[in-house]
């Protein structure tokens, strides 16, 4: 028997403005008492609500039991920029590609995933919230457009489609002359993260029973395996951990995984003359030329900016660090829309993202019936949905080949011993973050 304490567990602050914007959350339940269950599940966001999902497939009269530390959607299932991207995304590289045999590998089982979800959404009536709109790539400079025409060079030897957009174009789309030009990918969907993951949760609640606001301190692994919170326990024969970067609080993967944060603000809404002054399309979203650049979202009536990344191996961030970062999101919103003056914005909020120096994810099988899926690297909404359900796969051996392959990825790497990281985390953060000049 193996115990992991948690020396912390997750305490996302500030509202992320998707769930802000929803109706308030029905009532939950939390973990109180004795449970016992044929599956429990820590975490629940895309990867653990996907696990469950794809349990609730495979073994339908199987107990199944998640618990989250918050509500769901207050994590970071909730907080991100809702791009369920199918192409390579690779934050670390300079043009978003890697290799083309991995890359090819990557978009169909990204593309699996996407499905599975797609699937969720009709099966749950989600579909406002999972928008098969695909993506724009914005450049604002020339250092800009020559990393998109390498990206769709990318996108050629992949022979992936893609349509060129000049300035003119991009203004049509997203009302500014920022854009000197584009690229539009058709894979992507958006989705409302905390919308379509409420509704996820909702959706399952039939077969599988959620515990929110219930944050799991202790692991306990044996013939039984028993996950404790201050007020209540569940034991099981089969766990499987979906915590992403909370997975080292628990010792696991320990001085692999790099604790980043993103940050992004929504505006309050727009009026319909604000709306008008602006012009260009109600519904887009737009990733930067330079990964390190500023993402932006239009969602009908409000726009959304997320840039800027932290290194916060505390796990967690501050009213102080949301709120300078803010300072940068209102600079790259007046540089976009200078014809809608002094807008302020109604939410901000930081979120974790968990990365390793090799972009490998956390996933397998890490001692007896204890299965881990994390980890993904910046494109959890869908490498968190695909090792999820790939996880439950694996845990119920049903032979699904894409298993095989997740298992043949690599580890993700031991990172450079301290104070190495600490020094070098922030440096190459802000180096990369200078590279993207006007793009943020
Ligand atoms: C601002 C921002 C923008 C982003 N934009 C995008 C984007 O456009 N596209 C994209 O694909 N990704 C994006 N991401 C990243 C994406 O949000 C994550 O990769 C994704 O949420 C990871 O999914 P997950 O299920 O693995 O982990 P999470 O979503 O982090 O879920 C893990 C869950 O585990 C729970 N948990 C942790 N510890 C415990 C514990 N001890 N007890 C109980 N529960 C626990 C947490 O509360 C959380 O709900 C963005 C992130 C941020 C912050």
């Amino acid at each position: 028997m193996s115990v992991h304490r948690a020396v912390r567990t997750p305490a996302d602050i500030n509202m992320p403005g998707w769930y802000g914007i929803l109706p308030p959350p029905k009532a939950h339940e939390a973990l109180r008492g004795h449970y016992e269950a044929d599956w429990v599940i820590v975490g629940g966001g895309f990867a653990g609500l996907a696990a469950a999902r794809r349990l609730s497939q495979l073994v339908p009269n199987d107990r199944i039991a998640v618990v989250d530390a918050q509500r769901i959607g207050w994590g970071a299932a909730g907080r991100n920029s809702g791009f369920m991207i199918d192409l390579p995304h690779e934050l670390g590289s300079e043009n978003y590609g890697g290799g083309a045999e991995h890359d090819l590998k990557q978009i169909r089982m990204n593309r699996a995933a996407i499905e599975f979800s797609g699937s969720a959404a009709e099966e749950y009536g989600l579909q406002r919230f999972f928008v098969r709109a695909g993506k724009f790539h914005g450049a604002a400079t020339d250092h800009g457009l020559a990393v998109l025409r390498e990206f769709e060079n990318h996108l050629s030897g992949l022979t992936e489609p893609f349509e060129r957009l000049d300035g003119p174009q991009m203004k049509k789309i997203t009302g500014t002359e920022f854009f000197v030009g584009g690229t539009f990918t058709p894979g992507t969907v958006m989705a409302q993260p905390a919308g379509f993951i409420g509704g996820l949760a909702e959706g399952l609640s039939s077969r599988v029973q959620i515990f929110e606001n219930s944050p799991v301190t202790t692991v306990q692994t044996g013939r039984l395996h028993t996950v404790k919170t201050a007020q209540g326990e569940i034991s099981a024969p089969r766990l499987i951990l979906t915590v992403n970067g909370q997975l080292e609080s628990f010792g696991f993967f320990k001085k692999r995984l790099l604790h980043v944060f993103t940050y992004a603000s929504m505006t309050r809404s727009l009026s319909r003359t604000e709306q008008a002054t602006l012009g260009g399309e109600p519904h887009w979203g737009l990733i930067p030329a330079d990964p390190m650049g500023s993402t932006i979202r239009r969602v009908g009536d409000r726009i959304v900016v997320r840039n800027t990344f932290t290194y916060n191996p505390g796990m967690s961030t501050s009213e102080k660090q949301i709120n300078q970062i803010g300072q940068a999101h209102d600079r790259s919103f007046r540089a976009r829309f200078p014809m809608l003056g002094e807008i302020s914005m109604e939410f901000r909020w930081g979120g974790h993202l968990c990365l390793s120096l090799n972009s490998a994810p956390a996933f397998g099988e890490i001692d007896d019936r204890v299965y881990v899926a994390g980890c993904c690297n910046g494109l959890g909404t869908v490498k968190g949905t695909l090792y999820g359900m790939l996880v439950a796969d694996l845990a119920v051996g049903t032979g699904e080949p894409m298993v095989a392959d997740a298992l043949k990825e690599p580890s993700p790497n031991r990172l450079y011993p301290e104070p190495l990281v600490a020094i070098g985390a922030p440096l190459k953060l802000w180096a990369m973050q200078k590279r993207a000049g006007r793009e943020l």
